[in-house]
């Protein structure tokens, strides 16, 4: 299980509006901070036992910030150095929310768990703690959670919490995450989060290796960069699954080299049923997006899938299942398709939620793509697809010569954390735009009309990464948004 540091397990948890230590992230040295003391942090993915590692330090001036921040920041897989403020705390608790996957007598759902003893380690709560299952569709309230604390002045302040953890714990669709310790603060009894860890789902990973290629799979510690940029790319936004390994072998002369983007069982069985044993079609890579992952992902999934050197094809299906909406993945698509600098011709197979609009929308773009792009229904099974692979490739014709579009620089008007994107607005542009289309397609209402300068977050709500605002203003709008994804950079 891929492990999230702490201070991006932190942004999961802001998300949901749960409270933790104040602090700022410390990327390069000289740096300052706004007060002493803090607790440097040096953020490592799967780091344990940091304390003792040295990995954890305590800073009360300015010139031990500068004498030890450069010294955390040179350790090996140091990320950045959190500096989170030192608090005057009554009582240490711990809790953590665990993926249960059932039993003959109950379904798969969520087991939120609670001690008195935080701060220590398994053995020293294990005979203290509070277990509460729910279902994963159901989090439950801090009501429900309220009754199972201790009658004590902090017991309100740390259901809210809870609540917000199993929330963060669904919606990130996590297998793991864990609070400890929660403090109580002295003086108002609130109850925050002082370290925290996260893992998430990466069953295709281990599932994906051999499937495919054999002996000639990845193994453990030859990552490509771009496998490091996919695997980047899931620790910032951890939801869905989103697995990536390029074929390590060679293809027969003469083979079409295909780039796959394939979706869950629905999508990513069928291909492999449809290629097994064929030499003329080579599949440059392993895929498998799924688990509702955000259309910003996918768009930045499909940017690390046609950044593969020599390809002739991309090739995308789609898995079928319901919760994934096809719409969402076309914007995806018709994005990584305007932006990326790699330019060949797809073949998009649409299936799942609102595959009609999707293919819709591509048969309205048509004529306009920098590829050439066809289209099929789901009822089309991979393996016509496959054979039709090669009269795609002659009557496809040439990429378009027009360059990838790339953000227009500047600051961004706003920007969201999880999943992260920067949205660019152009103020005079929207002026002149009278349906205004990008905020009747958010479907979460997160954005709002803000006078003289055009859509602006609204408070309270929550960019869920579809894609449908940026995709409605290039339809039907003034082409005044741009969201910018960024990419990671992996040497
Ligand atoms: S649709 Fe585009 S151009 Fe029109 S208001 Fe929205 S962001 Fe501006
Ligand atoms: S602002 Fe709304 S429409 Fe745009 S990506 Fe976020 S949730 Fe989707």
């Amino acid at each position: 299980m891929p492990a999230l540091p702490e201070y991006l397990t932190r942004a999961l948890l802001e998300s949901e509006g749960v409270p933790v230590v104040p602090g700022v992230m410390l990327t390069s040295a000289p740096a300052t901070v706004a007060g002493f003391p803090v607790f440097l942090k040096a953020q490592i993915p799967g780091a344990t036992s940091r304390k003792s590692a040295g990995l954890v330090r305590r800073i009360d001036s300015p010139a031990e910030l500068g004498a030890v921040l450069p010294d955390l920041l040179s350790r090996d897989r140091c990320e950045g150095v959190l500096a989170a403020e030192a608090l005057d705390i009554e009582l240490e608790l711990y809790a953590g929310v665990v993926f249960d996957a059932g039993s003959s007598s109950a379904l798969p759902g969520g087991r939120l768990l609670f001690s008195l003893a935080g701060g220590s380690g398994i053995e020293a709560r294990a005979g203290s703690l509070t277990e509460i299952r729910f279902p994963l569709s159901s989090p439950p309230s801090p009501g429900t959670l309220a009754a199972s604390l201790p009658d004590a002045p902090w017991r309100a302040s740390a259901a809210d919490l809870l609540a917000g953890m199993a929330r963060t714990f669904c919606r990130y669709r996590l297998l793991v995450l864990e609070a400890n310790p929660l403090a109580v603060l002295r003086g108002d009894g609130r109850v925050l989060v002082v370290d925290c860890r996260a893992e998430f789902e990466d069953r295709a990973v281990r599932n994906g290796e051999e499937a495919l290629f054999g002996t000639a799979s990845a193994r453990a510690g030859d990552s490509t960069r771009l496998e490091r940029m996919v695997d980047a790319f899931n620790r910032s936004d951890p939801a869905g699954t989103a697995f990536f390994r390029q074929n390590r072998g060679a293809p027969a002369p003469g083979a079409v080299r295909v780039a796959t983007n394939l979706c869950g069982g629905g999508g990513k069985m069928l291909w492999e049923m449809a290629v097994g044993g064929r030499d003329d079609i080579f599949a440059l890579n392993e895929s498998d997006t799924s688990g509702g992952l955000s259309a910003f992902k996918s768009y930045r999934f499909l940017r690390a899938v046609l950044a593969q050197e020599d390809a002739d094809l991309l090739l995308f299906t789609g898995s079928g299942m319901a919760f994934q909406s096809q719409l969402n993945i076309a914007a995806a698509i018709w994005k990584a398709l305007r932006e990326s600098p790699c330019v060949v011709p797809v073949m998009v197979r649409f299936g799942g939620t609102d595959e009609d609009k999707a293919r819709a929308m591509f048969e309205r773009l048509s004529g306009s793509l920098r590829a050439p792009v066809r289209t099929y229904p789901s009822e089309v099974f991979p393996n016509a697809m496959v054979d039709s692979i090669r009269g795609f490739l002659e009557d496809a014709g040439a990429a378009s010569p027009v360059p990838p579009s790339c953000p227009p620089g500047g600051t961004p008007a706003f920007e969201v954390a999880v999943p992260p994107g920067r949205f660019h607005v152009d103020g005079a542009r929207c002026a002149e735009c009278r349906e205004r289309p990008c905020l009747g397609a958010c479907p979460t209402h997160f954005l709002a009309w803000a006078e003289g300068c055009g859509p602006a977050k609204a408070e309270g709500q929550r960019c869920t990464g579809c894609l449908m605002c940026e995709a409605a203003c290039l339809l039907d709008g003034s082409a005044g948004l741009f969201i910018e994804l960024e990419m990671p950079e992996v040497e």
